[in-house]
């Protein structure tokens, strides 16, 4: 949930765009679905006009690929298993599981059956209502149970086969994952009149509410943060404890709820811009929180799998992370009119890149991604509340 503070500060704030993403082998999908935005909030509906909510669909596609681009764990698809039918006597069993959320239109309990979850995706269904008071958003994972029906008889053999079967479907619904946190998704809803500033590229002006801030923070409670199990599990005494986040902040980090204390500050992942954490439970109006190095740390702490944006020089031309020969090589191999060795991005490669390679020339190879550990193993057993909703076994 994030709430706006009505009190205005001038900072400093950089954009997402201005980072490069590390090439990875596998990562999150986090796919956005619009089914429940019945309002059309990102499109012809949304109360700032059409042109407002194609601005807000492309910042919520935004967000949604920047955390595709960090999340780099490795999730198994949800699929039912089909009938199980014994070959030697009158046995059949059929197997079913739901997932639930909360309506972002009208706040409603949604069950849906039997959902195809492809492998890696992370679904997280939008939309908006009119919520009332200073809350802008709302955001958690969503709720899950299955179940198998069996009737007749079976041989031995058979019902080995049947709790194989059965043990495999609830894994999935894990999405493979033994520790840490693990969903189908999750949902989030927006406020349709929190006077939003929609569009990503550029900042919010005076007393706008930013909505990449919101979306970002609001994704980042669909991924667990401050509702989950694993998040509680580290709450100790109005303190986060996660080891990660320890270590980012320098010690345990004030919590107030779900969300960081508002004197938590940190710097934009990837970069050493300071900023405020996003994950306060406040946002100024008039100002843009991107995802900081403490709340994707604490993502960490509850289990994901993190990998940092680095933003590299302009003329780290095969992004190793330093600008040396290899890099003055690819500027030669593509001088006139190519964007390879584009430092100054002006669709060419010529003297203007070669004097922007002369000034950011390391002539070092330094490694800059580090080997991200496994997530500290936490027990996945237990029910969880979010949005009051349940997850079942
Ligand atoms: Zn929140």
């Amino acid at each position: 949930m994030l709430q706006l503070r009505e009190r205005r500060l001038i900072s400093g704030v950089a954009l997402l765009s201005s980072l490069v993403i590390a090439p990875h082998v596998s990562a999150i999908n986090v796919v956005i679905d619009y089914t429940y935005d019945t309002g059309n909030f990102f499109g012809s509906g949304n109360p700032q006009g059409a042109t407002a909510g194609a601005e807000a669909r492309a910042t919520m596609e935004f967000a949604a690929d920047f955390f595709s681009d960090i999340l780099a764990d490795s999730f198994t698809a949800i699929e039912t298993p089909p009938t199980f039918y014994s070959q030697t006597f009158d046995g059949s069993v059929s197997w079913s599981w739901n997932l639930n959320f909360s309506n972002p239109y009208d706040n409603s309990t949604v069950t849906l059956y039997d959902q195809v979850i492809p492998e890696d995706e992370y679904r997280v269904y939008v939309g908006a209502r009119n919520i009332p008071g200073s809350t802008i958003g709302f955001g958690g994972p969503g709720g899950w149970g299955w179940s198998s029906t069996p009737s007749g008889g079976f041989t031995q053999s058979e019902i080995s086969q049947i709790e194989q079967i059965s043990d495999d479907f609830a894994a999935s619904i894990e999405r493979g994952e033994t520790s840490g946190f693990a969903n189908w998704g999750g949902a989030v809803t927006f406020d349709t009149t929190a006077g939003w500033h929609y569009d990503h590229t550029t900042l919010p002006g005076f007393n706008e509410s930013d909505f990449l801030t919101t979306v970002i923070h609001e994704l980042a409670h669909a991924f667990g943060f401050g509702v989950s199990t694993e998040w509680n599990s580290w709450v100790s005494g109005g303190y986060f404890t996660g080891p990660k986040s320890v270590a980012e902040n320098g010690g345990i980090v004030p919590v107030v709820g779900g969300h960081w204390a508002s004197s938590v500050n940190s710097v934009v992942l990837g970069t050493t811009t300071p900023q405020e954490a996003n994950l306060q439970a406040t946002s100024l109006r008039g100002t843009r929180q991107l995802l900081t190095a403490i709340d994707a740390a604490s993502l960490e702490d509850i289990g994901w799998e993190i990998q940092v944006p680095i933003a590299y020089a302009e003329a780290d031309f095969d992004t190793d992370g330093d600008v040396d020969a290899s890099d003055l090589a690819t500027l030669e191999a593509w001088y006139g009119p190519y964007t390879n060795g584009d430092a100054d991005d002006d669709g060419d490669t010529d003297g203007a890149d070669y004097l922007i390679w002369q000034q950011q020339y390391t002539g070092t190879i330094t490694p800059l991604v580090a080997e991200v550990p496994e997530p500290t193993t936490l027990s996945l057993v237990g029910f969880f509340v979010c949005l009051g909703l349940h997850r079942r076994r």
